[in-house]
């Protein structure tokens, strides 16, 4: 019987690898479609996750309207409802926002009425803040499970993904975060990708967490683009490009 077990266990140990791939990896397709990046590869969406935060979301906003660049923002609802006029500001200036959850649960162990309940009420808070649809939708770190994406969908918002992350909710330094940025972007060039990068404004652990160094970060990312031809665009240009 040993050798039927092992096996049993084995395939059993594969199901749940292939599983925990489904419900992590940002680039897997499994559980259904999700948005990363297309075969563009003079494109870099910059993305920002966790916000509207207190110091680090405005300060990012002057780094980017210095250089002109429309970045797109996954606000937390919770964040939203409590700081509105960062909100505010942020689609002032032109860029995208996109809903990441009323709280920023992990979202595979939560019941379908939760899930709906968390997306729906950040489309609200968005709403109700900004007075404009939301297209968008990045579940927190990542995960998701079949019924995520699903609701998702039910709700009108495209899922997207990424394809660099530089672990900028970690403390480190901006020239650290823009050697890896360089990496990634690098690596997606030889790949012949589109980089879809998601930095952090802000932390789901509440309000005032510290990002200034991913702000740097971009401040000294853009400045190297400069002299290159690369094109800053949002997701919202790639979906325009496939409807
Ligand atoms: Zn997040």
């Amino acid at each position: 019987m040993q050798p039927i077990t092992t096996i049993a266990a084995a395939s059993l140990l594969t199901a749940s690898g292939a599983c925990a791939y489904a419900a992590l990896w940002p680039q897997s397709q499994l559980f259904g479609k999700v948005l990363v990046a297309p075969r563009r590869p003079r494109q870099v969406a910059l993305t920002y996750d966790d916000g509207p935060n207190d110091i680090a979301t405005e300060r990012l906003l002057e780094v980017l309207a210095r250089e002109n660049v429309r970045a797109t923002f996954f606000m937390i609802g919770s964040f939203v409802r409590q700081r509105p006029q960062i909100a505010r500001a942020v689609a002032a200036a032109g860029h995208v926002i996109g809903n990441h959850t009323m709280t920023h649960p992990w979202l595979p162990w939560q019941s379908a009425a939760r899930i709906h309940q968390e997306l729906a009420d950040c489309n609200a808070a968005l709403e109700d803040t900004l007075g404009t649809a939301v297209r968008l939708f990045r579940p927190p770190h990542g995960a998701r499970r079949p019924y995520v994406l699903r609701a998702a969908r039910e709700l009108n918002l495209t899922t997207v993904q990424w394809n660099i992350i530089v672990s900028d909710w970690k403390p480190t330094t901006p020239a650290e975060l823009l050697n890896r940025l360089e990496r990634g972007i690098g690596r997606n060039r030889r790949r012949g990708k589109a980089s879809n990068i998601v930095l952090h404004d802000g932390g789901d652990q509440g309000l005032g967490q510290p990002r200034l160094p991913t702000v740097e970060a971009t401040a000294s990312l853009l400045q190297l683009c400069r002299s290159t031809s690369t094109e800053f665009v949002t997701p919202l240009d790639w979906l325009a490009a496939t409807e």
